[in-house]
C-alpha cells in the first residue's frame, strides 16, 4: 500500500496533487499533471511559512495544511497524544488533564482520528480486494450504548494466520439474559431504537465485504455456533462460496478444571477473535467492565473502534514479547514495516477520494444515530469533510 512516512506538515517543497475542494472537478484527480499557482504563505504562532496555492480550474484557494490531519486545528499537536492515550485505555477527560486541554478538545479530535481511521482500512481493505487466502475467524464484540438496555454487538472479522481486523460492523439488538420486571418496565419506557437488522444484516454485510476480499474460489469464516451466521452463509449472495465452519462453546466445568477435547478445539479455532476482544477490554475505556466511561453513542464507540483497528493492524505488534514481530498489516504484504503514529496520520484522507464501504460511510457521518438524544451531530461540515 503506497503511504508516506512523513508527515506532510514537514514537507518545505509541498505540491499538491490535486484540488481540497469538494465541489471542483479536479477534486478526483488520480493521475499527475493538477494545475496550480503558488499564492503567498501564511504564518501562525505554531507554524512559520505555510505555503498556499490557487487551483487553476475552480480558483479557490488552500493551503499545505488542507492537506493534513490536523487542518482547522489550532492544537495540532495534540492529535498523537490522543490517539496514544485512547488506545492506551484512558477516558476523554483523564487525556486532557495529562495534556492541558480541554475535554471537548478530546473528545472532538477523537471523532477526527475515527473518520481518519475509517477512510484509511478503507484504502486498505480497497487494496486487498480479491487478495486474501487466509480463513476469516468471526464474531461479534459485544458492548451497549449510553444504557445496557440499548445493547450491540460489533462483528469482527480477523485473519486466522494475520490477525488483521478485514472489517467492524454494528449489530443493535435486543437486551439478552435475565431481566427483571423494574428493567422491564423501565425498558418500556425508552424510545424505540432502530436495529438496522441486528445480528444477521450485520453479518450478511460482512460475509459479502469477505467474498470482495477473498481470494477467487471458496473461503472459510470460522465461528462460534451463532444461528446468524448459519443464515446468513446460506444467503444465495455467498452460497458456493462461503463454507462456514462453527465451534459452538461447549459446557465446560467449574475455572480451572481441565479443558475438554471440544472446549480445547474451539478455544484453539477462535483465538485470533478472541485474543481481539480481550485487546479492546484492556485497551479502551470504553470497553471495561463496570466502567463510569462507557460509550455513549454508537457512533463515537465505533469511530473509537476503528482508531483500534488502525493501530491493532498497522502499529502495534502482532506479538509485543517477540521481538521480530511484526504487526497484521506486515504479514498481508501491505506494509513493509511497522508504522509509527506519525506515520498512520502523514496526510489527510478524503472520502469523496477513497472507496469506503456503504456501512462505513455511514458511521463516517454519523448517521447512525441513538434515539436517547434530541440531538444527535452529524457530520456534515463542507469544508472539513
Ligand atoms: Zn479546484
Amino acid at each position: 500500500m503506497h503511504w508516506p512516512g512523513t508527515p506532510v506538515e514537514h514537507l518545505s517543497r509541498f505540491q499538491p496533487a490535486f484540488c481540497p475542494r469538494r465541489g471542483c472537478p479536479e477534486h478526483l484527480r488520480l493521475a499527475p499533471g493538477f494545475r496550480f499557482a503558488r499564492h503567498g504563505f501564511y504564518s501562525t504562532r505554531r507554524r512559520w511559512r505555510i505555503p498556499r496555492f490557487r487551483c487553476l480550474v475552480c480558483r479557490g484557494s488552500f493551503s499545505r495544511q488542507s492537506f493534513a490531519v490536523s487542518y482547522y486545528s489550532k492544537r495540532p499537536e495534540l492529535l498523537l497524544p490522543i490517539a496514544a492515550g485512547l488506545v492506551g485505555g484512558s477516558a476523554h477527560r483523564q487525556i486532557a488533564r495529562t495534556l492541558g486541554c480541554a475535554p471537548t478538545t478530546v473528545t472532538r479530535n477523537a471523532a477526527r482520528l475515527g473518520r481518519h481511521a475509517i477512510l484509511l482500512l478503507a484504502m486498505a481493505r480497497h487494496e486487498l480486494r480479491g487478495k486474501i487466502g487466509e480463513p476469516f475467524v468471526f464474531d461479534h464484540f459485544e458492548t451497549f450504548e449510553f444504557t445496557q438496555d440499548f445493547p450491540f454487538g460489533v462483528a469482527t472479522p480477523v485473519g486466522a494466520k494475520s490477525w488483521y481486523v478485514y472489517d467492524l460492523d454494528p449489530a443493535p439488538h435486543g437486551r439478552t439474559g435475565l431481566i427483571t420486571e423494574a428493567q422491564r418496565r423501565r425498558m418500556g419506557l425508552r424510545p424505540n431504537r432502530s436495529r438496522h437488522g441486528g445480528y444477521l444484516s450485520s453479518t450478511r454485510r460482512v460475509f459479502e465485504g469477505l467474498l470482495d476480499l477473498a481470494l477467487p474460489g471458496t473461503f472459510t469464516v470460522i465461528g462460534d455456533g451463532h444461528k446468524a451466521y448459519d443464515r446468513a452463509a446460506r444467503e444465495a449472495a455467498v452460497r458456493g462460496r462461503l463454507r462456514l465452519e462453527q465451534y459452538p462453546n461447549p459446557e465446560r466445568g467449574p475455572k480451572g478444571s481441565p479443558r475438554s477435547e471440544a472446549a480445547r478445539q474451539r478455544d484453539e479455532r477462535m483465538f485470533p477473535v478472541d485474543l481481539l476482544h480481550k485487546i479492546l477490554r484492556h485497551s479502551l475505556a470504553h470497553q471495561r467492565r463496570e466502567t463510569i466511561a462507557f460509550g455513549r453513542r454508537l457512533n463515537a464507540v465505533m469511530e473509537q473502534m476503528f482508531l483500534t483497528a488502525v493501530w491493532r493492524n498497522f502499529v502495534k505488534k502482532r506479538s509485543e514479547r517477540l521481538a521480530r514481530s511484526g504487526t497484521p498489516a506486515m504479514r498481508l504484504g501491505l506494509t513493509r514495516d511497522r508504522w509509527p503514529w506519525t506515520r498512520v496520520f502523514s496526510r489527510r484522507l478524503f472520502p469523496a477520494r477513497t472507496p469506503t464501504p456503504p456501512t462505513w460511510d455511514r458511521l463516517y457521518r454519523r448517521l447512525w444515530t441513538s434515539p436517547l438524544y434530541l440531538h444527535n451531530s452529524r457530520h456534515q461540515l463542507k469544508r472539513a469533510f
